[in-house]
């Protein structure tokens, strides 16, 4: 069996083997539960146990662990406009285990932890206008690839029925010139 890894909440590596958590410690591995002596080592990638622990494998922690690891990788590959909340309801709506459930941080800090992981890949998303009041016009977008003034109307971000009127001059002359 290959070994298996799992990711800290710092983004660390974990090693997962026979159902413990053993964090790195040097040239070995250090079992993650408080007052074990547990250690393992890699060799030609082989997990070997250097000392026995003293606890019975917490399954219910490397099943949380797991689901934190999904949860993240699904806010890193998120698209810009999806929500937070979504992501995490997403993930978490599928876990069945009271169990799993109950150990896993609650969804305010949950929802913390992805959008910071989310800042983390992408600092500067493309956020998307959902209200009227979102849309900025930047300068740029204020004229044509020509230089021409396109923005010919804007009511402003106050106006709850914000209009927008885009069109160059020249655009205005065709449409005076036509009849209907
Ligand atoms: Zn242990």
């Amino acid at each position: 069996m290959s070994v298996q890894f799992l990711e800290s909440s710092r983004g660390k590596p974990l090693l997962l083997h026979d159902g413990s958590q053993f964090r790195q410690d040097r040239q070995k591995w250090r079992c993650l539960k408080t007052g074990c002596r547990s250690r393992a080592e890699i060799r030609d990638g082989v997990v070997t146990l250097c000392s026995d622990h003293d606890h019975a494998p917490d399954i219910v922690a490397n099943a949380v662990r797991k689901n934190l690891n999904e949860l993240h990788e699904a806010a890193r590959g998120a698209s810009d406009d999806s929500r937070t909340s979504n992501i995490v309801d997403k993930v978490v709506g599928l876990l069945t285990s009271e169990a799993v459930i109950g150990q896993l941080p609650n969804l305010r800090l949950l929802r913390k932890q992805v959008s910071y992981t989310r800042k983390k890949v992408n600092p500067n998303p493309t956020t998307v206008a959902r209200t009227l009041k979102d849309i900025v016009i930047t300068h740029a977008e204020k004229f044509t690839l020509k230089g021409e003034l396109f923005l010919l109307h804007d009511s402003g971000p106050d106006d709850p029925c914000r209009i927008i009127v885009f069109a160059t001059p020249a655009n205005l002359m065709l449409l005076r010139e036509c009849p209907e």
